[in-house]
């Protein structure tokens, strides 16, 4: 029915080949590409299936792209390299008439700055190409956005206020490490806050607010507010909602870590000279931390990530809480990656059977939230990320 082409061999291309090769009938042609053959091929032995193929790509390089779109002719890309890679690989798709799928926005390498202004500047040009482009299609962003649809759709007239609340309670039993790209993770969690408050946003120092949140089979978990890219286009396209925020669980160890790496300049991403080369500090920490694909075996506990509702229906103001629950464990027995690449890969091969289904097939740069939501919330259950709701019930928020 359809051919895949995923870039990206790390811990999110990792489940992502998984859960393709898993759904057979739809993703009938499977190739997975990255900057490093060897772990592409180290993949496909993980699972087992010497059908699906394998290349290597600077997906940095427009011309690379579009020469290896060329020879396997993908339906669709799914993205899982980097943010810095957004823009490359749409051009590509441009060039060859391929559909986009990714799970994180641009970001340009020298500042980290995150919004969609970049990607939704291709709308015009993947409209007249006649080319769908998915953005965001992970956890969060992704179902997040999904989750907000959903409830839009059968549980509101109105929605007025939005919480995104994302913990992981796991225990990787390592001092420091990050659960996806060291990189893009340590640029996102040091930058200032922001939230969504009566059409204006608010900036707030990095992690400056937090509070305890209750969390479904988990408990009570500090939570920090931070500024995650689907409020931006959450706002937009539910132009009833007052105030929207992301709040993210951190433990005191990480926290710890995480000022100190900072506090001795490891987390600057301007280059400095050292013994004549020139390197980025932060690309540099990358090398010496653990590898998010590794942390999987020694990882227990549980993620729970999920949108804190509140708005109206018929009238009357209500509350919804919808979440799913991801074991690190069972994840690392089907996959062999932790909960967090599991949560985001997911998504991302569902986003893309959505695509070639026909159910989520509309020319232009979309985000997720634009889509009907129902087949893809159907989807979440039968692969492996079941959700659930709570109604009316103090949303602590
Ligand atoms: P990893 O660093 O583990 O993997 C990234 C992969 O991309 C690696 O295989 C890497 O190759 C490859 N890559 C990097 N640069 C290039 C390039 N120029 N050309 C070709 N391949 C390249 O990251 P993760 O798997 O942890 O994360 C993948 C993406 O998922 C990120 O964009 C991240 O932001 C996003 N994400 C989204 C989430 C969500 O919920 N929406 C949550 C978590 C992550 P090599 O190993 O050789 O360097």
């Amino acid at each position: 029915m359809g051919r895949v082409l995923i870039i990206g061999a790390g811990g999110v291309g990792t489940v992502v080949a998984f859960k393709v090769a898993q759904n057979a009938d739809v993703f009938t042609d499977i190739m997975i590409a990255s900057r490093t053959k060897e772990k592409c091929d180290k993949v496909v032995k993980a699972i087992g299936n010497d059908k699906i193929k394998t290349a290597k790509v600077d997906a940095d390089n427009v011309d690379e792209l579009v020469k290896l779109f060329n020879s396997f002719k993908p339906d669709i890309v799914i993205n899982v390299a980097l943010p810095y890679q957004d823009l490359t690989i749409m051009d590509a798709c441009l060039k060859s008439g391929v559909n986009y799928l990714d799970t994180a926005n641009y970001e340009p390498r020298d500042k980290a700055h995150f919004e969609y202004s970049w990607q939704w500047a291709y709308q015009d040009r993947f409209k007249e190409a006649g080319l769908t482009a998915i953005l965001g299609c992970g956890f969060d962003p992704g179902v997040s956005g999904i989750y907000t649809a959903y409830a839009a759709k059968h549980h509101f007239d109105k929605i007025t206020h939005l919480d995104i609340v994302d913990c992981n309670a796991g225990n990787h039993h390592k001092a420091f490490a990050t659960n996806f790209n060291p990189e893009i993770n340590i640029r996102e969690i040091t930058q200032n806050g922001r939230y969504y408050e009566k059409g204006e946003w608010i900036t707030t120092k990095p992690l400056e607010i937090h509070k305890d949140l209750t969390y479904p089979n988990i408990g009570q978990r500090d939570s920090y507010l931070m500024f995650h890219e689907e409020l931006e286009s959450l706002v937009k396209h539910y132009p009833s909602i007052e105030r929207a925020r992301f709040w993210m669980t951190f433990g005191q160890e990480y926290l710890t870590h995480l000022r100190v790496i900072q506090d001795i300049g490891m987390a600057r991403i301007d280059e400095v000279e050292y013994k004549g080369i020139k390197i980025v500090p932060l690309q540099f920490l990358k090398a010496v931390l653990p590898n998010p694909q590794e942390l999987g075996k020694n990882y227990e506990g549980e993620t729970s990530i999920g949108c804190r509702i509140k708005g109206f229906k018929g009238g009357k103001e209500h509350t919804y809480y919808i979440y799913n629950n991801c074991h690190h464990h069972t994840a690392y027995l089907e996959t062999g990656m932790q909960g967090v690449s599991y949560t985001t890969g997911v998504p991302a091969m569902i986003g893309a059977l959505m695509f070639l289904k026909g159910e989520w097939k509309r020319p232009g740069v979309n985000n997720v939230e634009e889509f009907n939501p129902d087949p893809f919330m159907e989807q979440l259950n039968k692969q492996g990320l079941p959700w659930h709701e709570i109604f009316d019930q103090d949303l602590e928020l």
